[in-house]
Formats: C-alpha cells, structure tokens, sequence
C-alpha cells in the first residue's frame, strides 16, 4: 500500500519534489487496542504547511522520509478494540497513506447517518469546531455584531459565516480570491456582502461594505487583511487569531500591521488560540452543527480529489486557493 513522505523541506512554496510516493507492507493485524484501517478519505490543511519546516510550534514538526500525517477517514478492517467491530467507520490522526495501524484512543466512531463521512474532516469536524470556537469563545459575537471573516470561502470560514449569523450578526462580511468564490459567498452562503482580495483594495472594500464600522473581525489570513480590519474596527472590537495564511509559504518575514496601535485606544481584544485546547465543545459544536445542517443553514461544502497519488496536489491547490470549502482526498 501507498504512503506519503517528506523528504525535503520547502523552501516558500512547496513542490512534488519535496515529497514521495513509498510501498509499505500493510500490516496482518491488529493487536490489542489497535485497529487496523483502510483509509478512504484524507485531509489537507493549511497547519501542515508549518509542520514542514524544522520549528519549534505547538505541534512537532514532521520528520523526513517518514510518512507524513494528518486528519484521516477509514474503515475499520481488523479490529483489536471490543466496542469497535470491523466494519466502522473511523476518525484518526494518520493520514497520507492508504492503511493505517491506529490506537484506539486516537479513534473516534463517526455517525455516517448525520453527514457523510468526509464531513467529520470539515464541517462537522476540526475546521467546524475552529470557527465555532473563534465566534463563540475568542471573540464572541453578540446580537447585531457586524463580523469581518477573511479566507470566507475555505473551510473554516463557511462554517464562521453561518456560526456569526446563528450568534446574531446584523451583517456578515467575507473575503475570498477570485470573483467566482465572492460570487458564491454572497448567492449561496448567505454573506450579506464579499470583497475579492485579489481585485479590491481591502480597506476601501471593508469600508464601503461596513460603514459604521466592524465589531468582531475572524482572521484567517493575516498581514493586510488583519491591517485593514483593524483600521476599520469599532471601540471594544473584537479579533480572533485563527490563521495568517498570507504567510505561510513566506521566505521572508512578511510586514505586519504597522497599525497594531489603533487595538490600544480603541480597546479591541485580540486573541489567539488553536483549536486543540477547545475540545471541550465539540460534542455541544456537532449537535448544533448537525441542525444547522438537517435546516439547510450550513452546508457541506467541500472539494474532492481522488487518489493518494494527486493528494499532494491537493496540498498545494489548497495554498493557492483552489478549494472552496473543506479540501479531502478520497483514497
Ligand atoms: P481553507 O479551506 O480556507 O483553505 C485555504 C485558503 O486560503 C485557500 O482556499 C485560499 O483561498 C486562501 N489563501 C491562500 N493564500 C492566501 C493569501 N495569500 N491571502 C488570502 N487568502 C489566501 O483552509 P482552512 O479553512 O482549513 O484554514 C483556514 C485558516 O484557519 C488557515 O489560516 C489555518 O491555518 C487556520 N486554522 C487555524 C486553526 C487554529 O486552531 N487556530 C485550526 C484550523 C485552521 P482564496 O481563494 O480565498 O485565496
């Protein structure tokens, strides 16, 4: 069976060359509190970007000539776990490679019968539980908030833009590239306006699209969105740190907002967080996310790639924004 190594480094974009495609033995078992699993769907997303560079962060980094991991979907083919019959449909950690010997404590069961399985990489699993977290926790949006959420078409930011219109947003700005996801963000996401980053300039944009000013700014992208927002930020605004995606395949330290100053007189809150430490949500998150689904306010939205040998690709569309929603393989 197939997995996916690293064995290069990027350096600022990465390319099929700083990974390989390697044969490994599938294992004949699973031995006790293991189970064994075919994989059927994987997750590319953008925190693994930073887990190919030798640093210090909140997670390790990957290792060379190793496979590399990640949010994963499989079926359960051998099973060393009472409770758990082959058969199962599971969500684990150890994705880019088509058989995967996983702990049990690192499995969870998924119900198949609320969304399909993909969705637990997505809607209703990490990217949902992130921009849930951000909007109820970080930055709290009250009723008639205007929100600001940038990278509105990804996976994250769908779910943020019907999480700030469930909390009781009067208006729910997004950021997206390209015309046809600003299209889209508008006429079928339920965004009551959408900028194109790549066409408009952001603080005219953001001005024109919230006059009075934005109350709670979700930021996924960093850099001139994040200046931008917090020019246009109202007295006791809030901000959630989710991602700086603008720089992540940067060679070079990017600017920052050269404004971070306006955050002291006008009293905003500006917190990062990762999701890892919220778990303590996600049964309340799933619950919530899947009426939101059944009453058509959220919608699973993803893009699928098929085969582990073009997961790679879908690594690298997704930092040039090929996806509009969550971003799977299908192995
Ligand atoms: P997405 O589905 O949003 O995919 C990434 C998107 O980023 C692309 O589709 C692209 O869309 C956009 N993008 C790429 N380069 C740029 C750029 N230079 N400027 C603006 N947008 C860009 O990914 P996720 O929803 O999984 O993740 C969104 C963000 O949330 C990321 O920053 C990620 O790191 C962060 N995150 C943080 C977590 C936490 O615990 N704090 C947990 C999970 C995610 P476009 O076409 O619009 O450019």
């Amino acid at each position: 069976s197939k997995e996916i190594h690293l064995v290069r480094r990027p350096v600022g974009e990465p390319q099929q060359s700083d990974f390989k495609t390697v044969e490994a033995t599938v294992p004949d078992g699973a031995g006790a509190g293991e189970l064994l699993v075919r994989n059927t769907w994987m997750s590319v997303d953008p925190y693994m970007r930073g887990r190919m560079n030798d640093v210090k962060s909140y997670v390790a980094p990957f290792q060379l000539d190793a496979p590399l991991d990640g949010g994963a979907i499989g079926t359960v083919v051998a099973s060393g776990v009472p409770g758990i019959p082959i058969g199962a449909e599971v969500l684990h950690d150890l994705g880019w490679r088509e058989y995967a010997l996983v702990p049990a404590s690192t499995a969870r069961v998924v119900d198949t019968s609320v969304a399909p399985a993909p969705a637990y990489l997505g809607v209703l699993g990490m990217p949902g539980l992130t921009a849930y977290t951000g909007l109820t926790r970080i930055a709290p949006v009250k009723e008639g908030d205007v929100v600001f959420i940038s990278g509105a078409a990804g996976a994250v930011g769908l779910v943020a833009g019907t999480v700030a219109r469930k909390m009781g947003a009067s208006r729910v700005i997004g950021s997206a590239g390209g015309p046809e996801k600003v299209r889209r963000l508008v006429e079928e996401f339920g965004f009551d306006a959408a900028i194109d980053y790549r066409e408009d300039s952001l603080r005219k944009a953001l001005a024109e699209a919230a006059p009075a000013g934005i109350d709670v700014y979700f930021d996924n992208v960093g850099g001139d969105h994040l200046r931008a927002a917090l020019s246009e930020i109202r007295d006791h605004g809030r901000i959630a740190l989710c991602g700086a995606i603008s720089q992540y395949n940067a060679t070079e330290p990017m600017p920052g907002p050269d404004n971070l100053g306006l955050a002291i007189g006008r009293r905003v809150s500006l917190r990062g967080y990762i999701v890892s430490d919220h778990y303590d949500l996600y049964r309340q998150y799933v619950a919530q996310a899947s009426a939101w689904l059944r009453e058509g306010d959220l919608t699973d939205e993803h893009m699928v790639v098929d085969g582990i040998d073009h997961a790679v690709d879908a690594f690298r569309g997704l930092l040039s924004g090929a996806n509009t929603g969550k971003m799977v393989v299908r192995l």
